[in-house]
């Protein structure tokens, strides 16, 4: 989890500008510094609801950078994903941030997972994801001494950065442009006025000719109020992690990921390797009560009814209970967590542990029980949506951010 940014960012809000950027994190920066590069003699700014940048999604997440294996060919994940992976590395590399392409193994431990290895090697290999191949349970052994399977993928060109750093830099390049990033500057509602947008914030009112919206776990209710569609609805998803004790870290050299199950959006309990050398084992994936639920015991009423009016959700837990169940069980019991990480790593012990962060993945869902899969953009009047942006969102902000700056210049007219 990264440190708040201590950039000036408390700008007062404009009481004018041609474009507005809602949401801080690094998907509303990556796509603010887009704009801002392409468009120098437009008036932007950056309105965020939070006193420091990057403190949702951004912060609080596994820290790799995905190198695109999972995706469906051809889905806007897979291209944005591989993409962004090797814009970010180029980004990182300037601007001086660590980063390591430690590379990850997706670990088979029975034969019944084998087709499913095979399925991903194939989307890897059709999404263009360099230097994928297979091993077997000595090259397991060879690239994590302590790892135990039966066939793995290797990509080697997965890795490893801090998100809230570089969300930070985007920041600064934002500053640096000449925009203004406002926080602590909640938007409460948006209006379609003469010649643009009204959106009223906590700090006063903000006229603007277009908005882009990228407000993460809030991005429903914003496109809402934009007079968007109510269809996704984000519901949240707590990931709490543990992390391995100092003395144990060697059980993990770099990532090691389940093989996982095509049903969810997620990639399952995963050992990883961060940049900062520690080594987590998570996240869980529970409903949770509360878009900002870092802690198990916070509820939020109008989260919680908005969740559960979603016919979507009762869609969902009508056909996914069992495996509800199993990540309620992960998420209430340590012992639990540490067992479906051992399957991998058979030395780790529950003593092995302690815990250490949560963070709230904003998944859309869909009226009929989907959970999204892809990433989701859409329009209202002179506004754009980023709906859906769930991992690989922070690898992919780069290149979500030229995606949603061609189609600002379509339909905002900036060209
Ligand atoms: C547990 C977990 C693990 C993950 N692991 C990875 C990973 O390893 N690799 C990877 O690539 N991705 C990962 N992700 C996904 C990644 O973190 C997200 O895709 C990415 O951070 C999304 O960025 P964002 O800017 O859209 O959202 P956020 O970072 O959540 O930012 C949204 C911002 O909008 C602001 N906002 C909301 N409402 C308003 C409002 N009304 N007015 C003004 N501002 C508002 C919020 O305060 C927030 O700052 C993970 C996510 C989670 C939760």
């Amino acid at each position: 989890m990264s440190a708040p940014a201590t950039l000036p960012t408390e700008a007062p809000p404009p009481e004018r500008c041609e474009l507005a950027v809602v949401g801080g994190g690094i998907v509303g920066l990556a796509a603010a510094r887009e704009l801002a590069a392409r468009h120098p003699a437009r008036s932007l700014c950056v309105l965020e609801r939070e006193s420091a940048l990057g403190v949702h999604q951004t912060g609080h997440n596994s820290g790799v950078i995905h190198a695109g294996v999972y995706y469906v060919p051809g889905s806007l994940k897979a291209e944005l994903c591989v993409r962004g992976a090797r814009e970010l590395y180029g980004y990182c590399e300037r601007a001086g941030i660590p980063v390591e392409r430690c590379g990850k193994l997706i670990v088979a431990t029975e034969p019944g997972e084998l087709a499913r290895l095979h399925e991903l090697e194939r989307r890897g290999r059709a999404n263009g994801v360099p230097g994928l191949a297979r091993v077997d349970a000595a090259g397991i052994e060879e690239l994590e001494p302590h790892a135990r399977g039966i066939a793995a993928l290797h990509s080697p060109a997965t890795g490893i950065v801090d998100f809230g750093a570089v969300a930070r830099s985007y920041a600064r390049d934002v500053l640096e442009s000449g925009a203004a990033i406002s926080t602590a500057c909640g938007v409460e509602s948006i209006a379609v006025v003469r010649g643009g947008l009204r959106l009223t914030h906590a700090r006063g009112v903000t006229e603007a000719r277009n908005a882009l919206l990228c407000a993460g776990a809030w991005s429903d209710r914003l496109a809402v109020a934009a007079g968007a569609e109510p269809d996704p609805r984000i519901v949240p998803f707590r990931g709490a992690y543990l992390r391995l004790v100092p003395g144990r870290r060697e059980l993990v050299r770099s990532l090691i990921y389940p093989v996982p199950d095509p049903a969810l959006p997620f990639l399952g309990v995963h050992l990883t390797r961060r940049i900062d050398g520690e080594v987590l084992i998570g996240p869980t994936a529970m409903l949770a009560g509360a878009r900002d639920a870092y802690s198990l015991a916070r509820l939020r009423a109008l989260d919680l009814r908005e969740t559960l009016a979603w016919p979507g959700t009762w869609r969902l837990l009508a056909r996914m209970w069992r495996a509800g169940l199993t990540e309620i069980h992960h998420a209430l019991s340590r012992a639990a967590l540490v067992r479906a990480a051992a399957r991998f790593v058979p030395d780790l012990r529950p003593s092995d542990v302690e815990p250490a962060f949560a963070g709230l993945r904003a998944q859309a869902l869909a009226r009929d029980g989907t959970l999204v899969d892809d990433f989701v953009f859409s329009r209202s009047e002179r506004a754009l949506h980023v709906r859906n942006a769930p991992s690989p969102g922070a690898t992919s902000a780069l290149a979500i951010a030229r995606h949603v700056a061609d189609e600002a210049e379509r339909t905002f007219a900036l060209g």
